[in-house]
């Protein structure tokens, strides 16, 4: 049997129920998981033990009450982006080290609602700009699968800590992969909502109009529970949808029938897979290729029909998101100038220069220059050239997207192009850390949703399949993974730490 601190959401909410574990006993393993690896991991900032052991206590007193759903007492770790009262929110920043918010992010609402346990704050990117969680401006966080590599970014926290079994599961936030790229790296499970879906009210922002909160978890199932309980329409986020709530957990529990996916089309027929070529591109690892060219089979086998299709403006996503996003953070990060919150310095009693050093000092390398890049393409006399290219770039990619799923209920593809790479190989190199991206961004530039699940090895390293459909399509692609997880068993594998 698994011991308690590798439960998933799904069993532990069981043995709570049937009182074989309590809460305060599923918080003190993960809290002593955390002491055991966690100086080898560094997937935390702050650990909120204390907080979390009470929690936990007030969880068993619901347990006994017969109250309490289905994420009542289950340890969770929570990006360092999203606003937790009272509790230091960072970024990951030397700018907001020693922020502590007057209000709750509406997920962390939602989740203290409905009674989880707050181990403690992930380690990230900072600001979310990266993706090995070596910008983070405190100390970098290792892959719990070889320790001498990164565990991707920005949400590297969030991937390293559930794959170490520091915590049940994780939220993340996803502004370009920053959910999907760590989950695959680090072999567990993670989804990118459709923009929208999840609110971004107490989220620190990046880039707004791609920024999206999705959960990490150990298996789909987890990620439909995480789901549940963090969407739903917020007035206080002006991008949030207002559709009906869904249950993400319908049709994915128990065994899969032998041929699951025969009949999941949309019209009771088989499940239509597009295999996208673009998304096989120069560069891609060959174990990373062979691992997807199994996953593929496997789709077929449960029932799938696959074609190849084609998304040609692909070529273009990566640009367009590099002049969107930072200009979208140029804009956003202008609040940092020390005099509302955060770090400020005080050495001279010059405005201008109080706000230049506060922001020199306050912001790390690749921040400043996602600032500077944003406010180049916004500048007058390069807007038309930089700005509006990319947003007419991103038209573009969303008009093939809804193109190609005419043809197909899904796409299936690498999530990453590389397995982890070792720790310093690509700091030096801006556009080559960029180009990680490339199986990710287009998704967030056309709002989809898109879920990373874990499907082989390359090298000894974790391999992620990415799973993209239309907007709202998560129950599919839900289904989709649940049916492909049951098959394979990959989740299953944990590293040896
Ligand atoms: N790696 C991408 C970037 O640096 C995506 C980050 C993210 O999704 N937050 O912008």
């Amino acid at each position: 049997m698994a011991t308690p601190e590798r439960l998933t959401i799904h069993e532990a909410q069981q043995r709570l129920a049937r009182r074989e574990i309590s809460s305060v006993e599923l918080t003190r393993s993960c809290l002593e998981r955390i002491d055991q690896v966690e100086d080898r991991v560094k997937a935390f900032i702050t650990v909120t033990g204390d907080l979390a052991l009470q929690q936990a206590g007030e969880a068993d007193r619901r347990i006994e009450a017969g109250q309490g759903g289905p994420l009542n007492g289950i340890p969770v770790q929570i990006k360092d982006v999203m606003c937790t009262r009272g509790i230091r929110t960072t970024c990951a920043s030397r700018m907001l080290e020693d922020y502590v918010p007057v209000y709750d992010a509406t997920v962390v609402e939602k989740l203290l609602h409905q009674g989880a346990v707050l181990l403690g704050k992930g380690n990230m990117d900072e600001f979310a700009m990266g993706s090995s969680t070596e910008n983070s401006a405190f100390f970098p966080t290792r892959n719990p699968w070889d320790l001498d590599r990164v565990p991707g970014g920005s949400s590297g926290g969030a991937a390293a800590s559930v794959a170490a079994g520091e915590a049940v599961y994780a939220l993340g936030s996803d502004t370009g992969g920053s959910v999907r790229q760590p989950a695959s790296l680090c072999g567990v499970v993670g989804m990118k909502p459709t923009y929208g879906l999840v609110s971004r009210y107490g989220l620190i922002a990046y880039a707004s109009s791609f920024d999206q909160i999705g959960p990490v978890t150990q298996d789909v199932t987890d990620c439909a529970i995480v789901l549940n309980a963090i969407t739903g329409h917020d007035p206080r986020d002006a991008t949030s949808l207002t559709h009906e709530k869904t249950d993400y957990t319908a049709g994915i529990a128990g065994d899969s029938s032998s041929s699951p996916l025969s009949q999941l089309g949309p019209q009771g027929g088989r499940f239509r897979l597009g295999v996208p070529d673009e998304y096989f591109v120069d560069g891609m690892e060959d174990g990373v290729r062979q691992t997807l060219m199994a996953a593929i089979e496997t789709m077929e086998g449960l029932g799938a029909s696959v074609e190849r299709v084609s998304l040609p403006t692909t070529r273009y996503a990566l640009a367009c998101y590099y002049i969107i996003a930072p200009s979208e953070c140029s804009a956003n990060l202008a609040r940092y100038d020390g005099v509302k919150y955060g770090y400020s310095y005080q050495d001279t009693d010059q405005m201008w220069e109080a706000m230049e050093r506060t922001r020199q000092h306050g912001f790390g390398p690749e921040v400043c220059r996602r600032i500077m890049l944003g406010t180049y393409a916004l500048s007058a006399g390069y807007y038309d050239a930089y700005y509006l290219k990319a947003q007419q770039a991103r038209t573009l990619i969303r008009e093939d997207f809804t193109r190609v799923f005419q043809q197909v209920d899904a796409l299936l593809t690498p999530t990453s192009p590389v397995v982890a790479f070792p720790l310093g190989e690509k700091t030096a190199d801006p556009v080559e850390m960029y180009l990680i991206d490339v199986c990710t961004l287009p998704v967030n530039i056309a709002g989809l949703p898109g879920l990373s699940i874990p499907c082989g090895f390359s090298q000894g390293l974790p391999v992620g399949m990415q799973l993209i459909g239309p907007q709202l399509s998560e129950p599919a692609l839900l289904r989709l993974g649940y049916a492909y997880q049951q098959a394979t068993g990959w989740h299953k594998q944990l590293p040896e730490i």
